[in-house]
């Protein structure tokens, strides 16, 4: 089945910016679209999206990356057979010739791989994860709900990016989802009784502003109990700490820290806390300081590397020898293909690692990743709010249905 026609142009992602979408269009009249995230907090060594930069949108536009879509990537795949996703992808990457995507921009390829696929799963009329992992797509993943946001996602006092609930004890995805859901509405009643605004992070969490880390740990925790599900549910952070990482060190609103020192304050969080998961714990470049953090966490809680891997196969490698970490964050566009995203998930895989499909910050109505979970645990996909999140949750519902 060939592709016949791509198409990219610029649309509107959940905070205001410019991305890509691409359709693809095939022989038999079929078509697969998909639209392209966008991180705020990216990792350093991220593949590169691609924006035009100068004076036109803060130089946000995307138009030269829809443009590759265009004028390079249509003629490169015109005439390709749709089912040949790592010959497309290969392609890609070879005619863009760069470790990080970055003369065709990341934005493209991704857009173009997505929506390559979703042709393909349309044409053969079967659900995207039904195509994307075949027999082995029988997975419904845990979700990480993103309720409390802070650090570069918020304008609060917290230092760190991500607080979740984690429905540990329900009986089904959607039992789980929906509990999640009551709690949310719990935490809302709380904040707005206790004077706290009740604005959305770019997640669709709250960011309240809260005097310390640990108070949003327990004003989960108070939701959860008021919810009536006390025990039936975890929590985990997403620290994003290499957003105040310099020089070697954590700066924290009340001070200086060390790798030791956070490792320590880890350590009693988890001690006090059902915390299950700390996500980029340590910096992207404290690679001494994950080999240390494993060392004294890795036997009981999750450990997470975001920035620290950027879904890249060949850094998990490293990874994975030094001994850093025991699960990865999956972003397609940190890498900026399915298939290379596919490689890093089996290595991790085959190591034992965990993966944790992820949204980015910046989101769409797409849901792609919702499918593409069913290959892995769990998924982080913000808050039960706002409908670049919840597209994705709904989707989750369906495919527990089998639709
Ligand atoms: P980002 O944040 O999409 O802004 O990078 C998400 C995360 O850090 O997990
Ligand atoms: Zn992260």
């Amino acid at each position: 089945m060939k592709i016949e026609n791509i198409v990219a142009y610029e649309v509107l992602d959940s905070r205001a910016n410019p991305t890509v979408k691409v359709k693809v269009e095939l022989e038999n009249g079929v078509s697969g679209e998909a639209i392209v995230p966008s991180g705020a907090s990216t990792g350093k060594k991220e593949a590169l999206e691609l924006r035009d930069g100068g004076s036109d949108f803060f130089g946000k536009r995307v138009q030269n990356a829809v443009n590759n879509v265009n004028e390079k990537l249509l003629p490169l795949l015109k005439g390709e057979c749709v089912y040949n996703q790592r010959k497309i992808d290969s392609k890609m990457i070879e005619l863009d010739g760069t470790e990080n995507l970055s003369k065709i921009g990341a934005n493209a390829t991704l857009g173009v791989s997505m929506a390559v696929a979703r042709a393909a799963a349309n044409s053969k009329n079967i659900p995207l994860y039904r195509y994307l992992g075949g027999l082995s797509a029988f997975n419904m993943p845990r979700p990480m709900l993103n309720v409390i946001n802070g650090g570069a996602h918020a304008n609060n006092n917290i230092d760190f990016q991500e607080y979740m609930i984690i429905p540990t004890n329900f009986s089904s995805f959607k039992e789980g989802l929906f509990a999640s859901a009551v709690v949310y509405h719990e935490l809302k009643n709380m904040l707005k009784k206790d004077g706290f605004s009740t604005a959305l992070g770019d997640e669709g969490g709250f960011a309240p502003d809260l005097e310390d880390n640990e108070a949003p740990i327990k004003l989960l925790l108070g939701a959860i109990k008021n919810a009536g599900f006390e025990g039936r549910f975890a929590l985990g952070l997403d620290v994003a700490s290499s957003e105040f990482y310099e020089n070697g060190v954590y700066t924290l609103k009340n001070g200086i820290k060390t790798s030791a020192d956070m490792i320590k304050i880890y350590a009693e969080l988890c001690e006090k806390y059902p915390i299950i998961s700390i996500e980029d714990g340590l910096a992207e470049d404290d690679f001494d300081g994950w080999v240390e953090l494993t060392k004294a966490l890795g036997g009981k809680t999750q450990l997470v590397g975001d920035d620290l891997f950027v879904t890249n196969e060949k850094i998990l490698r490293m990874g994975i020898e030094k001994g850093m970490a025991n699960a990865i964050l999956i972003k397609p566009n940190q890498i900026g293909t399915i298939s290379q995203t596919l490689n890093t998930i089996h290595l991790a895989h085959t190591n034992g690692y965990k993966c944790v499909m992820s949204h980015r910050s910046g989101e769409s109505e797409d849901s792609f990743i919702a499918d593409f979970s069913t290959l892995t645990s769990q998924i982080k996909t913000g808050a039960p709010a706002r409908g670049e999140r919840t597209a994705k949750y709904n989707r989750l519902f369906e495919i527990e249905l089998g639709i």
